[in-house]
C-alpha cells in the first residue's frame, strides 16, 4: 500500500505570475524604480556607477554577463573596470536585487527578474528569455530515481530550442 501511494505521488507546482516586474506592464522605468528603491531599503549607496549599471540592467530583458554590462557601462564611464562592475553586481545579488543564472557556460549571467519563472535558451544565439508556466505536473518515476524520502521544494526549467529571430 505504501509503495502504491508513493508511486502515485504526484509532484505539482503552481507557478504564480506577478506582472509587477514582468509582462506587459513591465518597462525599463518601472524596473529602474524597483532597483533604486530596493537599494535604499538594503542600504546600498546609489553611486553614479551603480546607477549606470541599473540603467543597463533595466533597459533590457536580457540576462547579462558582467562583461556585457561592462561593455555598455564603459561608454558612459570609461574609468570603470570589469572588476568594479563584478563587485557591484555581486553586491546586488547579496542584497537580493539580482540573482545568479548559471547556465553552465563560461560566464555567469544575472537575472533582474526575481519572480518565479523559467528560461528558454536559444541554442543558436544563446539569448535567454524568461518564460512563465501557469502550472505543470511531473510524475516522478520512483523506480528509476533515487530520491528516497527527499522533499522537493522547488524546480527550475531550462528549455532549449531556436528562438524566433534565429528561425
Ligand atoms: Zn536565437
Ligand atoms: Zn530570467
Amino acid at each position: 500500500m505504501m509503495m502504491q501511494e508513493r508511486k502515485l505521488k504526484e509532484i505539482f507546482w503552481c507557478i504564480g505570475y506577478n506582472i509587477y516586474l514582468r509582462g506587459n506592464m513591465r518597462n525599463a522605468k518601472e524596473l529602474l524604480e524597483v532597483l533604486v528603491s530596493k537599494s535604499k531599503d538594503k542600504g546600498l549607496k546609489l553611486t553614479p556607477q551603480r546607477m549606470a549599471i541599473f540603467r543597463i540592467l533595466s533597459d533590457s530583458d536580457q540576462h547579462f554577463t558582467v562583461d556585457e554590462v561592462y561593455q555598455r557601462a564603459k561608454v558612459e564611464y570609461p574609468m570603470l573596470s570589469p572588476a568594479t562592475v563584478y563587485r557591484n553586481m555581486e553586491q546586488m545579488v547579496t542584497a537580493e536585487l539580482l540573482s545568479h543564472l548559471d547556465l553552465g557556460g563560461s560566464a555567469m549571467r544575472y537575472d533582474t527578474n526575481l519572480e518565479k519563472h523559467h528560461h528558454f535558451v536559444c541554442d543558436r544565439c544563446s539569448k535567454v528569455n524568461d518564460i512563465y508556466l501557469d502550472e505543470f505536473h511531473y510524475t516522478i518515476d520512483e523506480d528509476r530515481s533515487s530520491l528516497g524520502h527527499s522533499e522537493i521544494n522547488d524546480s527550475t526549467l531550462y528549455l532549449h530550442g531556436i528562438c524566433t529571430e534565429c528561425k
